[in-house]
């Protein structure tokens, strides 16, 4: 069995260029709240103001500047899993008529909440919305983590449940995947303690792009009891076609201790209005609940959900959008050196055999963006674009690899 990695080799983030690194900022502040709390001395500022908010954009920590498309329009930005199709008339329709009810609380959640419920054929009570799925992957180790507890997830893995957990005090337990970036089930079971409060799959996987089989899905619901809080993340279900993948969102409601995750980010293309949400047991969403952000969703968020619901045409050409471009990067990639694995999401995750910092540098000099980590030296993780902007990436491409 492989060993799992030890919690301090995990790498909490990707890399973008010219971003401080985490570790020193948090040093950085942490030495500054030391500072304040010492008796007798005035509260200093933990850093120096321009050293607190970091060239670039980043996520995580509350430092944020502009990302490359603000600052520059004709960016190609390819590292953040977004959708590149603006939204739709629809959408922005709701986000427009939404706005005169600016001076009112959210008090429509409960529609999207029945429409949502109508969809995936639950009761309401079975749903929880988040601020993005983003909150539920902080509501959930909230919810169940403490000191002595654990949790088990892949690695690598989409980083934002590890992160919260640790904050609670938890440890985590990181089994690698394999060569081909498939998560090893028997393993992550085999992890699986009477401290363990949380499983986390992240299904298709967060950046290598694979899927876990539904038979690996059922042995461990099957396997592991209700004690631990199994939390699949499904932000990228609708770009699926693998034949052995199955969603466990229908199993969510009748099974306690499952939870689901889906997000109005990806295909919806609303990652910047924050609607995501957990289906699960009525009694297990009711054990979450209290720890979510009161009135978490904004007026225009939730009317723009809504119309995004009801609007077919725009997960269909989204999920072509999607298929075509990651044909296209499989295709092309090899010719610029790099073995992309075969992916069911929003992006591709390639090996290019040698160091990958340089050359996202200098596509980002080139402003076409795609993401490192530095888990993973060797590797680019590329969302998929429209045609015309991997036409600019892989140009890009050509000048800083050569074909
Ligand atoms: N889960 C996975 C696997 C993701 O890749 C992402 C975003 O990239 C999220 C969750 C967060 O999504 P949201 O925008 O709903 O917070």
């Amino acid at each position: 069995m492989r060993r799992p990695i030890e919690p301090d080799a995990v790498d909490l983030s990707g890399e973008r260029p010219g971003v401080v690194a985490r570790r020193s900022f948090l040093g950085l502040l942490g030495a500054g709240l030391a500072a304040a709390s010492m008796p007798g001395q005035a509260a200093a500022v933990p850093v120096e103001p321009d050293r607190r908010i970091p060239e670039g954009f980043r996520r995580g920590d509350g430092s944020f500047t502009d990302p490359p498309v603000i600052q520059d329009p004709a960016a190609v930005q390819l590292d953040q899993n977004e959708n590149p199709l603006a939204p739709s008339v629809e959408e922005r329709r709701a986000l427009a008529d939404a706005l005169e009810l600016a001076n009112r609380y959210p008090d429509a959640e409960g529609r999207l909440v029945r429409r949502l419920a109508d969809h995936h054929s639950v009761d309401p009570d079975s749903i929880l919305m988040g601020c993005g799925s983003t909150e539920m992957l902080k509501v959930c180790p909230d919810a169940v983590m403490g000191r002595g507890t654990e949790m088990v997830q892949a690695f690598p893995t989409y980083p934002t449940i590890d992160r919260y957990a640790r904050v609670r005090g938890g440890k985590v337990i990181s089994v690698p995947v394999d060569e081909e970036g498939r998560a090893d089930l028997a393993a992550m079971r085999g992890e699986v303690s009477r401290r363990t409060r949380i499983l986390y799959l992240c299904n298709p996987n967060n950046p290598t792009g694979r899927i876990i089989p539904v038979r690996e899905m059922e042995r461990t619901l099957a396997e592991v009891g209700p004690k631990t809080l199994i939390v699949v993340d499904e932000a990228y279900h609708e770009f699926v076609d693998h034949p052995e993948y199955e969603s466990m969102l229908s199993r969510a409601a009748g099974r306690p201790g499952l939870v689901v995750l889906r997000t109005f980010s990806k295909v919806y293309g609303l990652a910047g209005m924050r609607v995501g949400y957990a289906v699960g047991h009525i009694d297990t969403i009711e054990g979450l609940r209290p720890h979510r952000l009161v009135l978490n969703l904004n007026n225009p968020a939730i009317f723009a959900a809504m119309a995004a619901l009801d609007d077919a045409a725009l997960q269909v050409e989204t999920v072509e959008m999607n298929r075509s471009a990651r044909e296209s990067l499989q295709r092309e990639i090899p010719s610029f050196g790099g073995r992309p694995l075969p992916s069911q999401a929003g992006f591709v995750w390639a090996d290019f055999g040698r160091p990958t910092r340089p050359i996202r540098d200098a596509l980002a000099e080139r402003h076409v963006y795609v993401r490192t980590y530095r888990h993973s030296p060797r590797h680019l993780r590329i969302s998929t674009g429209m045609p015309e902007q991997l036409t600019v990436l892989y140009e890009a491409m050509e000048q800083v690899i050569g074909g």
